[in-house]
């Protein structure tokens, strides 16, 4: 487990690395909340930022696979956003639909309390968040912009690692070009996505938005 202060806004935890990026905004948002199979370890990463679970009050889950969502359950006062097509997946969450067959595990939570719809605007103790319907590796995929510090927090949206495991990010390429094709024209300093390392590097950003 490890926690990286990105901004004096935005702190990353990473628990494991099969687990999604947590990020937490202003210590009262969460975008995404890993399989949620590891308790203790995000109790400690509350714990190193002086707070607790029910501190947190809204969360912002980028799509319904399990990796993102599975910990949803722990933060009792959040009030759970996602993409409105997600309620379709979650009114019959299957080990398919949700990856839980590879984690092994069933969904504790399926409540969406607030849909969200593309370029809707959130605000977490006065930090603005723009929702931007991003498709291609899910159809409830999503994205969230932070306009102020030109942050994009991608999800699983934007295939990040130029390996084999390519093919499990894109799941309609079509759409995923599409999806690609209306960040492209979005100032962007960092993008934070749901696994491994931020990138600010102008140049691979570029790339990573050209594939
Ligand atoms: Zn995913």
């Amino acid at each position: 487990m490890r926690t990286h202060k990105i901004s004096d806004t935005v702190t990353k935890i990473q628990i494991t690395p099969l687990d999604s990026n947590i990020y937490i905004i202003n210590n009262t948002l969460l975008i995404d909340t890993s399989t949620g199979h590891h308790v203790a370890l995000i109790k400690k990463a509350l714990d190193t930022l002086g707070i607790t679970h029910d501190d947190i009050t809204c969360i912002i889950n980028t799509h319904t696979h399990i990796d993102h969502i599975g910990g949803n359950h722990l933060f009792k006062n959040a009030k759970i956003m996602m993409h409105e097509s997600a309620k379709t997946t979650l009114k019959e969450p299957t080990l398919k639909n949700t990856f839980s067959k590879y984690f092994n595990t069933t969904l504790k939570n399926s409540d969406i309390h607030i849909p969200l719809n593309d370029r809707d605007t959130i605000r977490a103790k006065g930090t603005k968040l723009e929702i931007i319907h991003t498709p291609g590796h899910s159809p409830d995929s999503i994205s969230i912009y932070m306009p102020d510090q030109k942050y994009l927090f991608t999800g699983d949206a934007i295939p990040v690692r130029f390996d084999k495991k390519l093919s499990v990010y894109i799941k309609n390429r079509e759409t995923s070009k599409e999806t690609l094709q209306k960040l492209h024209n979005l100032e962007i300093n960092m993008l934070l996505p749901g696994h491994g390392k931020t990138i600010d590097n102008p140049q691979q950003i570029k790339e990573l938005l050209n594939l």
